[in-house]
């Protein structure tokens, strides 16, 4: 008995002109993420069929495929020719044996001589008279038994149909560049964005030799765990601490968060525009922190021209922390080493900083020139 494994997608998102451009992203997305395994690959009737794969390797195919984004649910089925005794031989083995079920037949091969609710109800008896713990309920069961009759003569016969990541394509909402730090909320920010569509790239500061080469590798594990979802990533780290050092000096000490975050959206920013990327993305959440005040982020936002998504505004941390657990970086992002902005943390940070003022503060520092160092040293890391 043959097995394959059925994809779903959204119809709403592929109609229309775009239709060729986000099926082809789509399919290309499903590939890279398998592309460690073997498998025939088709697209048949509206949906995707992967065959002829090692069917050990057949839970961790389907663990990569619920985090493409585009797709909508997964189904693991047999396959079998369009006969009676060979379906129910498939239904049997889909471990109904006892609770509430139903039977639904989907009958496209319009040669077969029973109609769908005819075979739905057959292959139904034949399981009830094998099982005797089993009952029907057809308005609200436990488990539906389904048969795909297709036209080329093979039924697929399943029963699982697990969600998968929903969203759009990775790809088709052009390029944004994340602003990575080793925390919980910058990479699940990632992952909100990566779900709308966007090719994620990433940009990471870094405090050498005040931070560790431990928070670096934090970073670069996070990054990788984020390509389950983005696929390959570009992750550019900047070095960070010459800058530091002269805000440090030379500016009042409750304004270094601010002029450093400000430093960091012009790097960004000019990263952004030299790589393509139409947008940074942050992972900032109203009120969290002293930096995250609206007035701080009005103050930051302003050295940006381009639009900075913070996909994390409205949430709740404890949201956050779900979802970090969800796509699985939370116990990375807790690991205790320190991040850039822990060094020369002030005792007490401005919470609603004057842009006048600290533009002000500014001024002793040659923004330019300790820009175009940073960007002299960075590191392009692809992962
Ligand atoms: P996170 O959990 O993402 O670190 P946070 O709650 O610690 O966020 P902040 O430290 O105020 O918040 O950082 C706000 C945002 O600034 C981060 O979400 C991230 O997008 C960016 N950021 C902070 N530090 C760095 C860094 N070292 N490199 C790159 N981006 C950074
Ligand atoms: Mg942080």
């Amino acid at each position: 008995m043959g097995k394959a494994i059925i994809l779903r997608y959204s119809e709403i998102h592929l109609k229309g002109n775009n239709r060729n451009f986000f099926e082809s992203l789509l399919i290309e997305n499903v590939k890279n993420a398998l592309s460690k395994y073997a498998f025939d690959f088709k697209k048949t009737y509206g949906r995707y069929v992967i065959s002829n794969y090692d069917q050990s390797q057949e839970e961790s195919i389907i663990d990569k495929l619920t985090k493409v984004f585009g797709l909508h649910s997964i189904s693991p089925a047999f396959v079998v020719d369009n006969d009676l005794d060979k379906i129910t031989e498939a239904a049997l083995q889909l471990g109904v044996t006892e609770g509430t079920f139903k039977v639904e037949c989907n009958r496209a091969d319009k040669t077969f001589p029973m109609k769908s609710f005819e075979v739905a109800a057959e292959i139904g008896g034949r399981l009830l008279s094998k099982y005797h713990k089993l009952v029907v309920d057809i308005h609200n069961p436990q488990q539906i038994v389904n048969i795909d009759m297709r036209e080329n003569k093979k039924s697929f016969v399943f029963i699982k149909n697990i969600p998968a990541a929903g969203g759009l394509p990775v790809g088709c909402s052009g390029k944004g560049l994340l602003l990575l730090s080793g925390g919980i909320d910058s990479p699940v920010a990632g992952y909100m964005m990566a779900k709308r569509g966007m090719k994620i790239s990433s940009i990471h500061f870094h405090s050498y030799p005040f931070t560790s080469d431990q928070a670096r590798e934090k970073v670069m594990t996070l990054a990788k765990e984020l390509t389950d979802y983005t696929g390959k990533m570009d992750v550019y780290v900047v070095p960070f601490t010459d800058i530091q050092i002269k805000i440090h000096e030379e500016c009042p000490e409750e304004f270094m968060i601010t002029i450093m975050r400000r430093f960091m959206m012009r790097i960004s920013q000019k990263i952004a525009q030299k790589i393509g990327a139409g947008a940074l993305i942050t992972g900032e959440s109203l009120g969290q922190v002293a930096s995250q005040t609206l007035e701080s982020i009005n103050t930051t936002n302003s050295v940006a021209t381009m639009p900075v998504f913070r996909p994390l505004i409205g949430f709740d941390k404890m949201d956050i922390i779900e979802i970090s657990h969800k796509i699985g970086t939370y116990q990375t992002s807790i690991l205790p080493y320190e991040d850039c902005c822990t060094v020369f943390l002030p005792k007490h940070p401005v919470t609603k900083p004057k842009l006048h003022i600290i533009e002000r503060a500014e001024q002793k520092l040659n923004i330019d020139e300790l820009i175009e160092q940073a960007i002299e040293n960075i590191e392009l890391v692809q992962l």
